[in-house]
Parts: structure tokens; C-alpha cells; sequence
């Protein structure tokens, strides 16, 4: 029986912002506008940019599979090494099921969501991606196969116009300001989404990423200014606890031919089932690294296949291909989003680009990436 070896949690800083086209070249709505620049860093703005946790489980074959969770300051990276890795050493990696399952409920006093599910996600990607370079095939194939020879994108990001540039003009940008910016933000904002339908012309879908930083007022009122602009959806207006004002949000919007999205920032199956059943939203748009890894990530794709949603994963851009894998085989994720960032600041070596509309992975065992060399130096 094959055992695991070796579990390594390898902290990484970055040499250079992951997203600098994406967070920094114009105001971003957060949610923590509402503080003072002071009481939080924007430097280190949750640690994005700063580095990345990236997990190695080697087996006794010498062989062994790499996942990733975002933040070197964040806790996941501990959670893994004091109570994940003792819990699996030894343990045959080829069980991942069995091992998700002890994962989560021994961590669930202080799991369920939140750094404990990203840790919990983080081993479980390098456990497929293990699982791929033993059986020699793509993580994909693992899971049935594709169900589509490469897949349609959007871009995510403020520069749309090179979107355009490269064939992809399907583009979410992150809303400039929330709702604490008042009357004065609404009008920028819809000044801005403006100059986007402007520039990108009458047949680009656009999205609207408003990060938790919205009130059900605000929302209606931003909705009800851009509703001439062809707004295919409003993604995550409030924080995915705000059941009610999701599903008031989505009654008032979907007569507008607008869809409400969100889970970006959901945890698990158990999560999802929520937003699913409480009404709140029209897609569901997991993280790979919130959900729960692969595993969960296809228990929640079935799930919703149920209801007939589609799940587009969120794009965390350091993750590597894991979640395109899933997108590749799920019937109900017929597109996918690309977060636009540096290419040469990725952590895994092997990061698919968008080009002429599309996406794809390729084809070696697992996830066929390596961490890569110049994303940063290893720290303590
Ligand atoms: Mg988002």
C-alpha cells in the first residue's frame, strides 16, 4: 500500500504584487472602507500579493503531489502542519475521500469555515494532483473526462481594453466604489461601468464584482443606473450570511434581465446547500480553496446540477489549474473565469492563459505544474 511520507508546508513571499493591472491601479470597493487606510494594510491587504502556502505530500515512492492556499501570513499553513499532517502521515494518499472526511471533523471546532476548510482545501489538491502523477493522467480524467475541449472565458479585471486586445472581451470588473462612498461613488461607478460598455462595444458581457460592499439600498440603486448598460450580473453584493437581502436583491434584478451571483467567499457543500436553497443566488461561484479542495468542490457541482445551476469557480489566480480540471468536466460549468494577473507571478509553473475566448489545461499527470522558481522566496 502506498503510504504517506512527507507532508511540507512551503511559505512563500512574493517579489512582486500578483494582481498590480487588478487591485492597484484604481480604488477597489471593500467592504473595511468604512475604516480609516490606517487600520488596515493595504500593503498586505489579506495577505493577496503578499505570498503564497503551498503544501507538498510526497508518498513512499518518492512521488508527490503539490496544492496551494493563498496568504503565507494567514493561519492555513499552521493548521496543516500541527493537526492535517499528523492526521494523514502515514495514511494511504489514495484514499482521498476517507481523508477529507477525518480532515473535516476533527477540525471542526474551530473549522467549518473559514483558514481551517483552506487548509483542509490545500492538502486535498495536492492529493489529487499526487493521485494523477501515480495513475499517470490529468486530474480531469480522474474525474470522467472532459466534457469540453477547452472553455469559454471571461476576464476578470480593470483592463478590459487589453481583454479586448487578446480576443476576450467577456469581462468583470471589480466595482471602483461601495456603498459607503454614498451618491458621489454611485455616480462615479456608473460613470465608469459606462466608459467599460463604451470601450468594450454592444456584444461583451460585463459583470459587476462588488465584493461584499454593498446594502440592499445601494444595490437597487446601482442596479436600477446601469440597467440600460446590459449588466449580465451583480456578483457578491453582501456577505453570504445576508440570506434575506440576497434573495430580496434577486427578486427585484431578475425582471431587470439581471442575475445575482455569489459563494466566492462560501465554505463547503454545507454552505452552498444554503444560497441554493435559501433563493440567494443565480450562480454559484465557489473558490476552489474555500470550498473544500476537489473533492468538495465536485460534491457541490453535483449538487447544484440538481437545482440546474451552474457553478463557475472562482478564480483566485494563484491556484494553479485545479478548478479548470473540475470546470473540464462538469456539464453545469460551461464557462470559466481567468483573473487577470502577471503570468510570471504565479506560484505553479504551467499557469493557463486565456486567448481568442478559451481556456484549457494540459495534459500531463495531475495537475502538471511545478512551484515555480521566481515567484518568490521561501520565508520562516
Ligand atoms: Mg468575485
Amino acid at each position: 500500500m502506498t503510504k504517506i511520507t512527507n507532508v511540507e508546508v512551503i511559505r512563500l513571499k512574493a517579489k512582486q504584487p500578483s494582481s498590480p493591472n487588478y487591485v492597484w491601479d484604481q480604488p477597489v470597493a471593500r467592504p473595511y472602507d468604512k475604516y480609516p487606510e490606517s487600520l488596515y494594510d493595504k500593503e498586505n491587504w489579506m495577505a493577496i500579493g503578499a505570498g503564497e502556502v503551498v503544501v507538498k505530500i510526497t508518498c513512499d515512492e518518492g512521488v508527490y503531489g503539490l496544492g496551494s492556499v493563498g496568504g503565507y501570513k494567514l493561519v492555513p499553513g499552521d493548521i496543516i502542519e500541527r493537526q492535517l499532517k499528523p492526521l494523514i502521515m502515514g495514511k494511504n494518499p489514495l484514499q482521498i475521500t476517507k481523508l477529507w472526511d477525518a480532515m473535516f471533523q476533527t477540525t471542526i471546532p474551530v473549522g467549518r469555515k473559514g483558514a481551517a476548510i483552506e487548509a483542509i482545501s490545500a492538502v486535498d489538491i495536492a492529493l489529487w494532483d499526487l493521485f494523477g502523477k501515480l495513475a499517470g493522467q490529468p486530474v480531469y480524467q480522474l474525474l470522467g473526462g472532459r466534457v469540453r475541449d477547452a472553455i469559454p472565458v471571461y476576464c476578470t479585471g480593470s483592463d478590459y481594453e487589453y481583454h479586448k486586445k487578446i480576443g476576450c472581451p467577456n469581462t468583470k470588473i471589480p466595482l471602483p466604489y461601495g456603498a459607503i462612498a454614498g451618491p458621489d461613488g454611485l455616480k462615479k461607478n456608473v460613470e465608469y461601468i459606462t466608459k467599460v460598455r463604451e470601450i468594450l462595444g454592444p456584444d461583451a458581457d460585463i459583470m459587476i464584482d462588488c465584493w461584499m460592499s454593498l446594502d440592499l439600498e445601494y444595490a437597487i440603486k446601482l442596479a436600477r443606473a446601469i440597467e440600460p448598460l446590459d449588466i449580465r450580473w451583480i456578483e457578491e453584493p453582501f456577505i453570504a450570511d445576508d440570506y434575506d437581502d440576497y434573495r430580496r436583491l434577486r427578486d427585484i434584478l431578475n425582471p431587470m434581465g439581471i442575475l445575482v451571483t455569489g459563494g466566492e467567499h462560501e465554505f463547503t457543500l454545507y454552505g452552498v446547500r444554503d444560497l441554493i436553497e435559501k433563493g440567494c443566488v443565480d450562480i454559484i461561484q465557489t473558490d476552489i480553496w474555500r470550498a473544500g479542495g476537489v473533492t468538495e468542490l465536485k460534491n457541490i457541482t453535483a449538487y447544484a446540477s440538481a437545482h440546474h445551476m451552474k457553478v463557475i469557480p472562482h478564480d483566485h489566480g494563484g491556484a494553479g489549474p485545479a478548478a479548470l480540471h473540475i470546470t473540464l468536466n462538469s456539464v453545469n460549468s460551461p464557462f470559466a473565469e481567468v483573473l487577470m494577473r502577471n503570468p510570471d507571478t504565479s506560484v505553479f509553473t504551467n499557469q493557463p492563459k486565456p486567448k481568442d475566448g478559451f481556456i484549457n489545461v494540459t495534459d500531463g499527470p495531475g495537475f502538471d505544474y511545478e512551484i515555480n522558481p521566481d515567484f518568490g522566496d521561501i520565508v520562516e
